[in-house]
């Protein structure tokens, strides 16, 4: 079973993917998710100038031998755009093998551990009341656990909350609190930690009061703290219980985690921006973590992001799969797929794709009682219509930046 024919697919229905499609020699096809959110062509060419060439002709049934090819073979390792790229042709392995047997991803990957997969939504509000209605608006789609981002008073634009929800570039489609904006140059945000560390408290103490206390909750800090500032937000929320705390530090310094930890039983939650088993072997082998955040378009593929997985089980380390939109519905199948088998699954985000994206990719997961299930299609279950894919051109769109009162940048 030789890989026939790659082609990359580049489309904007609602926002920007980028699909790997693999075609063998017998007809079955492939598909992997290589979506790099606000630097998606950089990936596109690297895929087509460089990886292409390299799998026509290839055995399609040899999926870590060929992701040991491309990882070892470019010398130049690691880094979002190697690995998203890598992540695309092992997804689209995984899926051509589960076709090929005629068995789901999860069914190869060890079968199922579990009925259906939690999985948390986006919140958002301005301020309380707009928050409110937002967790409503979730619990009645059925979501059973929730992540929490709020306005700070006295700031004009911060991530996580939907203030732009039908602005004209989105053409009216809510995305709460989608950082990625269609348009020539990023959106400007801005940021006060000490006003923020003064104010998430008495959220989230008003929420548990209103919503009671089984309800998980989340939050997520966005990289945009110090060790000592993100130890005194865990400390501060600890009385609220959070499921978890995200990216409460930038993370790539692994060891200031030690002082978080020092500090506060609020579990932590980071590795959303990883993208391999390295940039977690410290914070996984000293446990100053609780959940791992990584996503399979971005770490590597399936293959390579069971391997943080299973190294992070050994700890009681489990699984936080990242899932917003800017995963692909490619992208999320490979998740589910991963969650289902791995025994160590803890939660998945899930945020719903827009309309036009269901249109160009048929989908045959299930969400029910608050919980996901990849169904029982062979391979991942999504197949991508071409046509479709084909109404919507690239649109160029950024990730925002932020700035301090005094102009300084800093995380978004
Ligand atoms: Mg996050």
């Amino acid at each position: 079973m030789l890989i026939d024919r790659a082609e990359v697919i580049v489309t904007s229905p609602d926002r920007n993917f980028v699909t790997l499609r693999l075609t063998t020699d017998d007809g079955l096809v492939g598909l992997g998710d290589a979506t790099l959110n606000g630097r998606e062509m950089a990936v596109v060419a690297y895929l087509k100038d460089h990886v292409v060439p390299l799998l026509l002709g290839r055995d399609a049934h040899r999926i870590e031998d060929t992701w040991q090819f491309l990882y070892r073979g470019a010398y130049w390792r690691r880094g979002p755009v190697t690995m998203a790229a890598i992540a695309a042709v092992d997804t689209a392995l995984w899926d051509i093998k589960g076709k090929a047997a005629g068995l789901p991803v999860y069914q190869l990957l060890g079968g199922a551990s579990r009925d259906g997969l939690l999985a948390y939504g986006h919140a958002s509000g301005r301020d309380l009341p707009e928050l409110f209605d937002s967790i409503r608006d979730h619990r009645a789609q059925g979501y059973r656990a929730i992540r929490v981002q709020t306005g700070v008073p006295g700031l004009k634009s911060i991530y996580g909350i939907a203030g732009n929800a039908t602005s004209e570039a989105n053409q009216g489609v809510r995305y709460d609190h989608e950082p990625a904006q269609r348009g020539a140059l990023p959106n400007e945000e801005d940021w006060d930690t000490r006003g923020y560390l003064r104010h998430i408290p008495t959220v989230f103490e008003a929420v548990r009061a209103e919503f009671g206390p089984d309800l998980p909750l989340l939050h997520d800090a966005h990289h945009r703290l110090t060790p000592i500032q993100a130890a005194k937000l865990g400390k501060s929320l600890e009385p609220y219980d959070l499921f978890w705390l995200e990216d409460c530090t930038p993370a790539e310094n692994q060891e200031a985690l030690r002082l978080v930890r020092q500090h506060t039983t609020t579990p932590l939650a980071i590795g959303e921006i990883f993208n391999t088993v390295w940039d977690y072997q410290q914070i996984i082998r000293e446990q100053l973590i609780d959940y791992v955040r990584s996503a399979v378009t971005h770490t590597g593929g399936i293959t390579h992001l069971r391997k943080v997985l299973d190294y992070a089980a050994q700890y009681q380390i489990k699984s936080g799969i990242h899932g917003p939109t800017d995963i692909s519905p490619v992208g999320m199948a490979a998740a589910l797929h991963l969650g289902l088998a791995v025994h160590n699954f803890g939660i998945q985000e899930y945020m719903r794709h827009g309309a036009r994206t269901d249109e160009v990719f048929q989908q045959s997961f299930t969400w029910s009682n608050g919980r996901l299930h990849p169904g029982e299609e062979p391979g991942l279950g999504v197949d991508l219509d071409v046509d479709e894919a084909g109404k919507y051109p690239y649109v160029r769109a950024y990730l925002p930046f932020n700035r301090l009162a005094d102009g300084t940048v800093h995380d978004w």
